[in-house]
């Protein structure tokens, strides 16, 4: 298979961080947050330290521009998954909001996103996104094809605003790509269902148990970005 990146790409730092080249065909597609407000340059200077062990192919700043930190060609180590991160294409997305909105991304972070994963689909031949919300679906990709962190560690990535925007993306992906299955109008700013502003789910890339108990939200809330949680030396991968 020939790998090709993205022409969206508007900015480039590539990561050391990762295991090249990947060992399956992209078939799947796995959202990230960055539970902070980072540009795609400080989010690519993170990704360009080595004792970060961390990266993503993509990153999306909340004003809609797209980086490219990890050639698709090669496996990002964003995941918590060796396997996810092998046959996906990984995209972290900045966070307008805070906890308190559940990650809340910008309509132009939101726009920059389907069409990221709409090209992403058209050069990689996937021809439809598919979401159930079912991690017993995880590498059946016939059945489902996009993933999320929060199924393979204790982790609430993507925060809730993207969680349930995923069928809202599959649906406008599908669009472009000519495969919907629902032609009825569908609209980003409604509420997604399901949504919920509780702290509980509110950062993206906490360790282990930290995520689950309700005594450490406070201890959350001080990691509430990337930046900082990657500047703990916690590991992310
Ligand atoms: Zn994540």
């Amino acid at each position: 298979m020939i790998y090709t990146n993205s022409p969206l790409i508007q900015y480039t730092k590539i990561s050391p961080n990762k295991t090249a080249p990947r060992k399956h065909n992209i078939d799947t597609i796995t959202i990230h947050c960055m539970a902070g407000n980072l540009s795609v340059e400080t989010c690519g200077n993170l990704f360009a330290s080595p004792s970060r062990k961390a990266s993503s192919n993509y990153g999306i700043g909340s004003d809609g521009r797209i980086a490219l930190y990890v050639e698709e060609k090669d496996r990002s180590w964003c995941s918590s998954n060796s396997a996810n991160d092998h046959r996906a294409v990984t995209i972290e997305v900045a966070n307008d909001g805070g906890a308190d909105t559940g990650w809340h991304v910008s309509d132009q972070a939101m726009a920059s996103l389907i069409e990221l994963t709409a090209d992403i689909c058209r050069r990689n031949h996937i021809n439809e996104l598919r979401w159930k919300a079912d991690p017993s679906l995880i590498g059946q990709v016939d059945q489902q094809n996009m993933t999320v962190h929060r199924w393979f560690a204790a982790k609430a990535c993507p925060g809730d605003y993207l969680y349930h925007m995923h069928s809202y993306i599959a649906d406008t992906v599908n669009r472009k790509l000519g495969t919907a299955q629902d032609t009825a109008p569908i609209s980003p700013s409604a509420a997604p269902p399901g949504f919920s502003r509780r702290a509980h789910s509110s950062l993206c890339h906490l360790p282990g148990a930290l995520c689950r108990r309700p005594e450490n939200i406070r201890r959350r809330q001080l990691h509430s970005n990337l930046a900082e949680y990657l500047l703990s030396g916690s590991p992310y991968r």
